[in-house]
């Protein structure tokens, strides 16, 4: 027997009430959006943190972005060795088969996963240290970030400093996948990385020049 239970009540209620009313309102858009196959022109990279409300923002409807979310919206380098790899399965899709014109990678502000690689990088986590530690071994992939942080600066401006470093970082990595080097150069493929605060509802945009982040 799979290990299953039927849903709790408050997430059925929500769902009929979606299905009566939004699903009904648009049911000839539902029908084209199956029909018709998906065709986003831009691919969404966030974090899983459930207070980053990608369509939200963006106001956007069905069929309008490819989203992938992950801990710390980070991108690994191209390595193709045969191993599960999802978010570079998933950004493939995007520039391969559904040829987004636009990548954008969403960082945001108190980020848990970008916390638990700055204790981890300060010595204070020794548990994400452990081979065991899906989180730790995934954050690693920013501590060339916490490397390079500049000197000085309060752990809470630090901390900032390295959810910033998470964005780059994930830029930097996707350009070493070929078929992304190659979009940005025939300029078929845009990148882009955002920050977000969730308390203030600020958005800033990665400057290319600075390597600083501007108010959008
Ligand atoms: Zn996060």
């Amino acid at each position: 027997m799979i290990p299953v239970r039927p849903l709790p009540a408050y997430l059925t209620q929500r769902y009929q009430g979606w299905h009566a009313t939004t699903f009904h309102e648009n049911k000839p858009w539902y029908r084209r959006l199956a029909e018709d196959g998906q065709h986003p022109r831009a691919m969404v990279i966030s974090c899983c943190d459930s207070r980053v409300h990608v369509t939200s923002i963006f106001g956007a409807d069905q069929g309008e972005f490819f989203i992938h979310r992950n801990i710390a919206n980070l991108v690994p380098p191209y390595e193709p060795d045969g191993d599960h790899h999802g978010t570079s399965a998933a950004v493939e899709y995007a520039v391969q088969v559904l040829k987004v014109a636009h990548l954008i990678v969403l960082g945001h502000s108190n980020c848990g996963g970008v916390q638990g690689c700055y204790d981890m990088c300060s010595g204070n986590a020794p548990e994400l240290e452990e081979k065991s530690s899906f989180v730790g071994r995934w954050m690693d992939i920013l501590r060339p970030g916490f490397d390079g942080l500049p000197e000085g600066g309060d752990a809470p401006e630090r901390r900032r400093k390295l959810e910033h470093a998470a964005v780059i970082t994930s830029i930097r990595n996707l350009m070493t996948f070929p078929f992304i080097g190659e979009g940005v150069e025939k300029e078929r493929l845009s990148l882009h990385g955002l920050w977000t605060d969730i308390g203030e509802g600020t958005l800033l945009a990665l400057d290319a020049e600075s390597q600083d982040f501007h108010p959008v």
